[in-house]
């Protein structure tokens, strides 16, 4: 890598572009006072990415840029291009861009703000610090040595002093690896607290989230269980019900079907005997009957008057005086009709009534006789008239036997005819009686049946009810109970004869067990499980997210803290190994310098409070460490040097002159061992007499074999060591003008 050129457009007092290119391992501008050399020294620190305005003699970005002459208007902006070589070597290459030539840029506005460039393209300053660090080009500025800022190195902290020799040694790429690193872990620690506090916050809702996940599958469980003995109380529900209500069937029709028959029967036998009641045999018998009574009272009514017509005849024989008297015969007739008419309708009637006719005929009859033997007592009859009275109520004697004897024959028939009829009346009456009580008992028997069929169809609604209110608890799977097979406790088949044989209250039992599960189910209520089951999923994954996350933050934390250690580990080493060879060349060139003496860095420690450090560093530690730590120890750089001859401890006692040496001697030193791409040094030269200007140009010349030199001199000897020598003038418009003089002319311009 060769620094090429750099150009200059309206930066300070370069008011117009100016390139100066560095064709030479030793270049050297020279010009009188106030033309604006210390500027070029001042652009490099810019494009380089300089924040400090201070070190670059303003105050604002605004300061860098041209502010016009009565000649030239100001500019609105300053640009500063570097140009570098960047070839590979061995396949690398110095600037890590893929580009032979790299151009970095850096422009500023008068707003005061700035834009850094890279081949032309937007880059951030980081990216350009970066790029740089790699090359050891620094940001502490250890290569650009301002004017009068030689000693600055002898002056500064230890501290500050161990920055730029860190800087010097090539360490920045490895610090800013290690600020880098320590940023990202502490990004990292801050995103693994983010992430915890998630997690934290996630853990209630997956515990409770967890707690319903264990209810729902206890639930599941339970609902499981219950399928199982609902099913099993449903098979045996089903095939008790088939297998009873089978039976009551069969039982039920024979019975049913007797019990018909009979009541048919019955109301038959019924109609049958109820026709037989109204025969009028009885009916002929009362009449026969009072046949027979008429017939007998008239025979007694006949030998009654026979006997007093005897009477009454032997009276004539014996009494001439015979009283003669008769019964007219019209009365005689009237009182027959009256009888005859009475016990008609004594015929016509029944029971008590028939009593009561005959009890008027009875009393008609007496007074008819009352009247008679009146008329016979009135009246005295002839013995001609009885005699023939006599014969013929004889007569009517023989008559009425007749009769008599055709009565009692027609009575007997008419008797033997009813009592033939009643016997079979009495037939039909038993048939009836036994079958009103096997009607009867059949009754009983079906009522019982009909009992046991209601109990079933009872039994078959709660079944079905059942089986519903199991259909909306398991759905479809409810009806899987016609497939379960049945088992007992010994995990034999059972047949449906079992099932009915068992007794009631088994079945009854399962069936309460459940009605418990049921109830058990509802309180446990888990509800909306799938809606729960898929959050929980979700809120797990979630929670597993966290975790993995958290562990890839852990183990990057983890690589993060072993980058560190092993960045602290190169930085130690090379510091180190680094501070003894700068020891070796400081020394040396310090003895060149000052003809003796001795001179070395040693590295000291500062224990200095955290919170300080905190607040100077931005590279600070991850909070954790710092709550640990009230202070930490850093080491610092401090220089001992002995003078030849001299008694001499410490810097502060050194002239002007010899603080210029040390410096020289320790910068060069620096750049012996770690040799920078380039090195501008602005009048570090001013200080020294003749015979240390030849040593320094003696060392100018040893550097430039392994670094570019600008040199910005008033020195001869040092002009003397340059290849290419630009001068600077500024005329009275207060632009600097840059041109090519030859050493002569330098010495010239110089002065
Ligand atoms: P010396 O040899 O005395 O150190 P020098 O050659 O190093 O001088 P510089 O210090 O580089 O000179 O130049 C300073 C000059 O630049 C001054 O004349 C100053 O007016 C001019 N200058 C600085 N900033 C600006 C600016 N923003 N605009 C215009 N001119 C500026």
């Amino acid at each position: 890598m060769r620094l090429k050129s750099i150009e200059l457009s309206g930066f300070k007092s370069f008011a117009k572009k100016t390139q100066l290119e560095f064709a030479s391992a030793v270049t050297s501008i020279v010009g009188p006072n106030g033309s604006g050399k210390s500027n070029i020294a001042e652009s490099f620190r810019f494009v380089l990415g300089e924040q400090s305005m201070k070190s670059m003699r303003g105050r604002r970005g605004e300061d860098m840029i041209w502010n016009g002459s009565a000649a030239v208007p100001r500019a609105g902006r300053a640009s500063v291009k570097l140009v570098f070589d960047n070839p590979p070597v061995g396949g690398r290459r110095a600037l890590a861009v893929d580009f032979d030539e790299v151009a970095i840029e850096r422009v500023v506005n008068r707003d005061g703000s700035n834009e850094y460039l890279l081949n032309g393209s937007t880059v951030r300053l980081r990216d350009i610090a970066e790029l740089l660090a790699q090359a050891n080009i620094g940001a502490s500025g250890h290569h650009i040595i301002s004017q009068g800022e030689a000693d600055r190195v002898l002056s500064s902290s230890a501290r500050e002093r161990r920055e730029m020799i860190e800087d010097g040694l090539g360490l920045t790429a490895f610090l800013y690896k290690k600020v880098e690193a320590k940023r990202k872990l502490q990004k990292t620690a801050e995103n693994m607290r983010e992430v915890e506090a998630l997690r934290r916050e996630l853990a209630p809702h997956l515990r409770f989230l967890s707690g319903q996940v264990k209810k729902i599958e206890e639930s599941q469980k339970l609902r499981d269980d219950l399928a199982e003995k609902y099913l099993e109380y449903l098979k045996r529900e089903s095939v008790y019900l088939r297998v009873q209500e089978g039976l009551v069937g069969e039982d039920l029709a024979t019975p049913k079907k007797e019990h018909d028959a009979l009541t048919q029967r019955i109301a038959h036998l019924r109609q049958e005997l109820s026709q037989k009641k109204d025969d009028a045999g009885t009916n002929e018998l009362v009449a026969l009957e009072a046949e027979v009574r008429a017939v007998a009272s008239r025979r007694d009514s006949i030998v009654r008057d026979l006997g007093r017509i005897e009477g009454e005849l032997l009276a004539h024989e014996r009494i001439t005086v015979v009283t003669r008297s008769s019964v007219p015969t019209e009365q005689v007739r009237t009182f027959a009709q009256t009888i005859e008419q009475g016990l008609e309708e004594a015929l016509a009637l029944e029971g008590s009534q028939v009593k009561e006719k005959l009890t008027t005929l009875v009393v008609a009859v007496k007074d008819f006789f009352g009247q008679l033997v009146q008329a016979t007592a009135q009246a005295a009859h002839s013995p001609e008239e009885l005699q023939a009275k006599k014969q013929g109520l004889e007569g009517e004697l023989a008559n009425l036997s007749q009769e008599e004897t055709r009565i009692t024959a027609a009575t007997q028939a008419l008797r033997k005819k009813i009592e033939n009829e009643k016997d079979a009346n009495r037939e039909g009456e038993r048939e009836l009686f036994a079958a009103m009580a096997r009607r009867s008992e059949l009754q009983t028997t079906l009522a019982a049946l009909q009992a046991a069929t209601d109990t079933l169809a009872r039994e078959h609604e709660q079944f079905r009810a059942e089986l519903a209110e199991a259909g909306a608890l398991l759905g479809r799977a409810a009806l899987a109970y016609e497939d379960v097979e049945l088992k007992n406790a010994q995990g034999e088949p059972v047949s449906d004869a079992d099932v009915v044989d068992e007794p009631r209250a088994m079945q009854e039992d399962r069936r309460r067990k459940v009605e418990r599960m049921k109830i058990k189910l509802e309180e446990i209520g888990a509800g909306n499980a799938a809606e729960v089951l898929r959050e929980h999923q979700e809120t797990v994954e979630r929670d597993q997210f966290l975790r993995r996350e958290l562990e890839d933050l852990e183990a990057s934390a983890a690589s993060l803290h072993q980058l560190i250690d092993e960045l602290t580990e190169t930085l130690e080493v090379r510091f180190t190994d680094g501070i003894e060879k700068i020891n070796t060349q400081f020394d040396a060139f310090f003895k060149l310098m000052f003809g003796g003496g001795t001179a070395e860095l040693a590295v000291v420690k500062e224990v200095r409070p955290v919170a300080r450090v905190l607040d100077e560093d931005d590279d600070a530690e991850a909070p954790e460490v710092a709550s640990e730590q009230t202070e930490r120890t850093e080491e610092g750089i401090e220089i001992a040097i002995s003078l030849p001859h001299k008694r001499i401890k410490g810097l502060h006692m050194l002239s002007g002159g010899e603080r210029a040496l040390t410096s020289i001697a320790l910068i060069f030193a620096m750049s012996q061992v770690n040799p920078p791409p380039f090195l501008i040094l602005d009048e570090t030269d001013a200080a020294l007499d003749e015979a240390n200007s030849r040593r320094y140009g003696d060392m100018i010349s040893s550097l430039a074999s392994r670094s570019q030199l600008i040199l910005i001199t008033h020195n001869r000897e040092t002009m003397s060591r340059a290849g290419i020598l630009y001068g600077i003038t500024m005329g009275s418009d207060g632009v600097s003008k840059l041109l090519s003089v030859k050493f002569e002319e330098a010495v010239a311009v110089a002065k």
